[in-house]
């Protein structure tokens, strides 16, 4: 999609601190990271949010889950532990219109809900 920030950054167009590329996804540093390790994964392709999800996506979703292992453990989050989080629609925040999932670690995290 022309405008959209994280299609440009899969397309390599816009500066951004990349950790992992392949046919299905890619992994960079958050532009604002909310703790010591703040990794977004998201689909090459592009797809809006969850509530897009299709039958035929499982492979890219279980593909996401294991590269968001991978990272973790790359960061040396597997002892001490980690979130993984993909905000959809306005309620939960989601600010950028490009499914992502958040990979946060690297401190104690509270989960407040708000
Ligand atoms: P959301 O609130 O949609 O779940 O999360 C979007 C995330 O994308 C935010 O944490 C924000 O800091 C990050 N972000 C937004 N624009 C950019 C960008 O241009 N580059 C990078 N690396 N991160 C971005």
């Amino acid at each position: 999609m022309d405008t959209c920030v994280f299609c440009k950054i899969v397309a390599n167009e816009i500066p951004h601190r990349r950790f992992y590329h392949d046919e299905l996804v890619t992994a960079f540093e958050d532009r604002s990271p909310i703790a010591p390790v703040h990794i977004l994964i998201v689909p090459n392709h592009h797809i809006e949010s969850l509530n897009q999800a299709q039958a035929g996506d499982e492979q890219l979703f279980g593909h996401m889950l294991l590269v968001a292992r991978q990272m973790a453990a790359q960061m040396k989050l597997d002892q001490s532990g980690y979130r993984l989080v993909i905000n959809t629609g306005p309620d939960a925040g989601q600010s950028v219109f490009h499914l992502h999932l958040h990979i946060i670690g690297g401190r104690k995290l509270s989960f407040s809900g708000q």
